[in-house]
């Protein structure tokens, strides 16, 4: 059995109840003080390396909000300690392109033509599921769509479309319509479903010259609304 009570009460001390909404108004205040400075807007989107900094900084923070022990100038040193750290090596990264693609990693292209761009095929972060659902997010009906996608540092997508009378027959994204074949259908060309590649119709070995897999799915050429 559980004990609710020992868990929630055992050892509190009433005085220090007050204390601790004390010192977490001081930490929070400090908190948004810290990240004012830091200089960013926002965290919609935030690389690695202001994901490590952005823990940091929490721990540092949550700490000394209820450990009697700790006096809050500790943590206001660590604050400051981070910020600095953050401001230096945002700095160094702005001067060398290598610092900056080891701290933050690269844009990727990942559509190159209403295709998958195959050269990051065998990298580790290369995940088509991640690409699918980001695409659809962007309102993306198929690849014939896209004239090129890339794959931001921060995770997000940025992607060139070709105009309408430019649209041509893709891999459709949205599970309706991503759906594996058997048989050819009369002047319907068909799209591999791994890499995107078109065919107007299934190739006689059934395997895709571009990527050698051998699912096929009907290509969709609807213009963009
Ligand atoms: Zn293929």
């Amino acid at each position: 059995m559980i004990e609710i009570k020992k868990m929630f009460l055992e050892g509190a001390e009433l005085d220090f109840l007050l204390e601790i909404v004390g010192r977490s108004v001081i930490m929070f205040i400090l908190i948004l003080v810290i990240l004012r400075l830091s200089g960013k807007k926002g965290v919609r989107q935030l690389t690695l390396f202001e994901v490590a900094i952005i823990l940091s900084l929490g721990s540092a923070a949550g700490d000394p909000m209820f450990q009697e022990e700790l006096p809050i100038i500790y943590a206001l040193v660590v604050l400051f300690s981070v910020i600095v750290i953050y401001k230096f090596v945002t700095w160094l990264s702005s001067k060398s392109t290598l610092i900056n693609k080891i701290l933050e990693g690269e844009a990727m292209v990942v559509v190159r033509d209403g295709m998958f761009d195959l050269k990051h095929e065998h990298d580790g972060d290369f995940s088509k599921m991640e690409f699918f659902s980001e695409l659809r997010n962007q309102s993306v009906e198929h690849l014939g769509q896209v004239r090129m996608a890339v794959l931001e540092i921060d995770g997000s997508m940025s992607i060139l479309f070709y105009p309408d009378a430019e649209v041509k027959y893709g891999l459709p994204l949205f599970p309706d319509d991503y759906k594996r074949i058997i048989s050819n259908q009369d002047g319907v060309p068909v799209a591999c479903m791994y890499c995107g590649q078109i065919s107007p119709h299934i190739p006689i070995n059934q395997s895709c010259p571009r990527c050698q897999r051998e699912n096929w799915a009907f290509a969709i050429d609807t213009k963009r609304v």
